[in-house]
């Protein structure tokens, strides 16, 4: 099982269950939304997700019509977004984890996105969006 909390430790959460599609976001939203170069992303069947403390502190932005980003209201970290085409699993913001875990990012996405000043120089692959291999979710 992992852990997971926000900044203030109002809202913990538990997954019990695999991370998958983990990457490192350059997309505009997630520089604005994490205020850093990017976010690191992955996916968590709701039914291994749950929330255990502080689900009245999570608030989200509704970032398109498909998406809500949720976030806590007091520290306003950013917690995980749903989005309605993928009704069956949650994109948990990867920095929020207390657990270490056993999966790892595959790649860098929307790099025609980032910043100019945000310098990565690891091996992952590159991509100008989505990794081509992302699963598509067990609804599709
Ligand atoms: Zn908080
Ligand atoms: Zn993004």
């Amino acid at each position: 099982m992992y852990k997971a909390s926000c900044l203030c430790g109002q809202v913990t959460i538990e997954i019990n269950g695999p991370i998958s599609d983990i990457i490192y976001c350059h997309c505009s939203r997630c520089r604005k939304s994490t205020g850093s170069a990017y976010a690191t992303n992955g996916y968590v069947l709701k039914s291994s997700f749950s929330i255990v403390l502080g689900e009245d502190n999570l608030h989200y932005y509704q970032v398109t019509e498909q998406t809500r980003r949720y976030f806590c209201a007091d520290c306003a970290s950013p917690i995980y977004s749903e989005n309605n085409t993928d009704p069956l699993r949650v994109r948990l913001r990867l920095g929020i984890l207390d657990s270490e875990i056993i999966e790892r990012p595959s790649s860098h996405n929307f790099v025609t996105s980032r910043a100019s000043w945000d310098q990565f120089n690891d091996r992952l692959p590159h991509y100008k969006g989505k990794e081509p291999n992302r699963s598509k979710g067990p609804t599709d």
